[in-house]
């Protein structure tokens, strides 16, 4: 177990630094996480830049937040992360992000809803767009919670993204694919046309997830839209 630990905490500061030289946070931004076992969290402190942290710098914390081992504070999205694994069994990792596209998409109110790129249909399929929830508070889960089950991308209004994976890279090769698809889908945006997949192609792709690892399912509801937002869109 212990070998386990300090593998997983080698595999969160890697993490931390993708996001960091990817320009998907800014400063002491994002939070990744990963779960020990049914009662033990590993997450990043916060108050640190993801950039630059040391194996050390992780702590532990339980499922009620407390923390357990480790001379840092935990992260300011502490209840979200726990709240996630409590509600997904099967999620191993959370990664949350501030990556420019998408989050470029979050704060123009629009969902990434369009089945438009092969390996992110396949992967993820819909990403939706969560409403706004206070950073830091329980208001930010409330309003991932009511779709957490049916997707593993999310954006957040005027915030960001959250990714949910298998394992700590699972989760950041999400927020990965997130991020390019949103940046190619703004491309298209200012070339002034986005091509949808059609009804067949799109089940074709969803039929190899088994293939890849993927919940077949994932993705695929269409999202709640705000009625305030999407009268003119
Ligand atoms: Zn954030």
């Amino acid at each position: 177990m212990k070998q386990d630990i300090n593998q997983l905490r080698g595999e969160v500061v890697q993490v931390g630094k993708r996001i960091y030289e990817h320009g998907y946070v800014a400063s002491n931004d994002g939070n990744i996480s990963v779960r020990l076992d049914d009662n033990f969290v590993l997450i990043t402190p916060t108050g640190i830049s993801k950039g630059f942290m040391k194996p050390e710098d992780l702590i532990i914390i339980d499922m009620n937040g407390e923390l357990i081992e480790g001379m840092r504070k935990p992260s300011t999205e502490t209840d979200m992360h726990i709240q996630i694994y409590k509600d997904r069994s099967d999620v191993k990792s959370v990664c949350h992000a501030h990556p420019p596209y998408a989050t470029g998409f979050a704060v123009a109110g629009i969902h990434l809803d369009k089945m438009v790129l092969p390996e992110v249909i396949m992967m993820l399929g819909i990403v939706p767009l969560v409403e706004y929830g206070e950073t830091g508070t329980g208001h930010l889960y409330e309003m991932i919670s009511k779709s957490i089950k049916d997707y593993d991308a999310f954006l957040l209004a005027n915030h960001g993204a959250v990714t949910v994976g298998t394992s700590v890279l699972d989760a950041y090769h999400k927020m990965e694919t997130l991020e390019h698809a949103a940046l190619i889908q703004f491309i298209a945006r200012q070339l002034g046309k986005v091509k949808v997949l059609n009804k067949n192609q799109v089940a074709q792709l969803v039929s190899q997830r088994q293939k890849w690892g993927v919940r077949e399912d994932v993705g695929l509801k269409s999202p709640k839209k705000s009625t305030k937002k999407s009268k003119k869109r």
